[in-house]
């Protein structure tokens, strides 16, 4: 069984149905999908691959993302989903480490040959055409048979800190994400669409596999990102949409939804689910959210290395407010997703009381195979079955986890660990805060003391001062931020997660030069 299997029944099943769009326009049918994916898979399969090379795709979110993911599955191939603010450097250092063969680009990012391949096709290019044009026989083309511990996905980690790792998620791993979705996330009929608003590159990507073994339809937004005017067009045109955002794309969408007028029943209209996960949900941002949209929101926890599979948060917990839990529940990232396990551990992985705080760890078949070519790191990672996370939370009686921080995240100071996103959750309920990050800055008397970097909405007049009296209203004296710094961003990867790292960095003191 291979995930190109999925593909070339719903061919079979719903040949002429309209699978995917680019914006509101039909790109192609079930059927045409699956000619060209095969098309695809026959040619590279001359050109020389074989089953297990690797390709990258490097590229903006595109409907032949689609086409040339299931192609290469076909061909029994392993998919390097590169991000595409990536620099052409760090590129070629992914595919010198993932010794990738090809690599499909959009010219607007890859507009010069990357070092190291053996072929470059721009998807616009007359080239791409040629390689995609569909098969007059989708079912001539064999499939590759592929085993379930066979490489499907190699998915550099973001490598905020050293070189990005190359995770090694199989075919089974991803059969299983997508059957999970069905049971922990959300039910899917073929009447419904998703729409790819996050980048493709990543789990948002990975879900177009429950969506296909569904036979829904696939939606990818004309400007090829995030324009909640536009996603919020395209949902009323095809139908409510499912889609998965990171919490500052949620935002986003709130924010436009209150800026328009729009209310729950306009929200019901464009979409039927949002997943969020990814990065942490502020409790204040998410009330705002079901307020403003209705009970149209579900969070998943996951990492690239288990990938959107952990715990998740339905959207039944998330909207019954009368639950004696309520608040805690929607603050914490929901139970544990069906296929896997979770316990919190100390650093030797032994089990932890229920309500104490320790690093997360997941079993199950959702769980990579390990990093590419570096062994060591994968028996730091993964210890008798387990993955170590290396986020921080704790478990409730009933099994909701609560995340704190990443380990490396947390702050010491004076001997006292804070937990950043406390601090956080704290600054956000200031009326005219809209994001907030905080971090530790190395300090000769405390070890660490705490740093809040603020932006406040537009027209918000926000002062250190006002903030400082919130904070010492709110929260106990040794976890207030000594420093709060107003800027007028935060900077965010393309996953749109804020970059602790780059704060730090501008904390640091430049060093006197020789
Ligand atoms: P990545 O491997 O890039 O997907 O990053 C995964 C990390 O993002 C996790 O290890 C968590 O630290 C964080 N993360 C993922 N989902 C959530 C969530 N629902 N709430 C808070 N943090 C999350």
């Amino acid at each position: 069984m291979s995930l190109a299997h999925l593909l070339l029944r719903r061919a079979l099943q719903l040949p002429e149905r309209t699978a995917v769009f680019h914006g509101t326009q039909p790109h192609a049918s079930h059927a045409m999908w699956a000619a060209r994916s095969a098309g695809v898979a026959q040619r590279m399969r001359e050109a020389g691959l074989q089953p297990g090379d690797r390709i990258v795709l490097f590229m903006y979110n595109h409907p032949r993302y689609l086409e040339l993911l299931w192609g290469a599955w076909w061909a029994g191939l392993v998919v390097v989903p590169v991000n595409a603010k990536l620099h052409p450097r760090e590129v070629e250092w992914i595919v010198d480490n993932a010794q990738a063969r090809w690599a499909f680009v959009t010219a607007d990012i890859a507009a010069q040959p990357l070092a190291g391949l053996a072929q470059q096709v721009d998807i616009e290019s007359a080239e791409a055409d040629a390689l995609l044009a569909p098969v007059p026989d989708a079912r001539a083309v064999p499939i590759s048979e592929r085993a379930p511990d066979d490489l499907a996905w190699l998915f550099y980690t973001s490598g905020t800190t050293g070189r990005p790792k190359g995770v090694m998620i199989t075919q089974r791993n991803l059969m299983t994400m997508g059957l999970s979705y069905f049971v922990d996330v959300d039910a899917v009929s073929p009447g419904d669409a998703i729409v790819y608003a996050a980048p493709m590159s990543h789990g948002a990507g990975l879900y177009a596999i429950p969506h296909l073994m569904a036979g829904a339809r696939h939606v990818v937004p004309s400007s090829g990102g995030v324009d909640p005017a536009e996603l919020f067009a395209l949902g009323a045109r095809l139908g409510p949409l499912s889609t998965f955002a990171a919490p500052t794309i949620v935002k986003r969408l709130v924010d436009h939804a209150e800026q328009a007028g729009l209310g729950p029943h306009d929200a019901a209209r464009s979409f039927k689910t949002i997943v969020y996960g990814g990065a942490p949900m502020y409790g204040a941002d998410i009330e705002r959210a079901l307020r403003v949209m209705g009970p149209r929101f579900v969070q998943i926890y996951g990492q690239g290395e288990t990938p959107m599979v952990a715990t998740a948060l339905s959207r039944a917990q998330l909207a019954d407010a009368s639950h004696p839990r309520h608040a805690a529940r929607i603050a914490s990232v929901g139970v544990a997703q069906t296929p896997v396990r979770i316990r919190i551990a100390d650093g030797q992985g032994r089990d932890l009381p229920t309500g104490e705080i320790g690093e997360v760890l997941v079993k199950g078949d959702s769980v990579m195979a390990g990093y590419w070519r570096n062994p060591e790191a994968t028996a730091a990672a993964i210890r008798d079955g387990w993955l170590f996370t290396g986020d921080v939370g704790c478990l409730d009686a009933d099994g909701f986890l609560t995340l704190k921080d990443r380990s490396k995240d947390l702050i010491i100071s004076g001997g006292s660990n804070i937990y950043p996103r406390e601090v956080e959750e704290v600054l956000l309920t200031l009326p005219g805060v809209a994001e907030a990050a905080v971090i530790g800055a190395p300090d000769a008397e405390w070890g660490e003391v705490v740093v809040a970097f603020v932006v406040a909405h537009a027209g918000a007049a926000i002062t250190p001062e006002a903030l400082d009296a919130h904070c010492l209203a709110q929260m106990a004296r040794f976890k207030r931020p000594k420093r709060y710094e107003l800027v007028a961003e935060l900077p965010k990867n393309n996953y749109g997660k804020v970059l602790k790292t780059a704060l730090r960095e501008r904390l640091t003191p430049p060093r006197p030069t020789a």
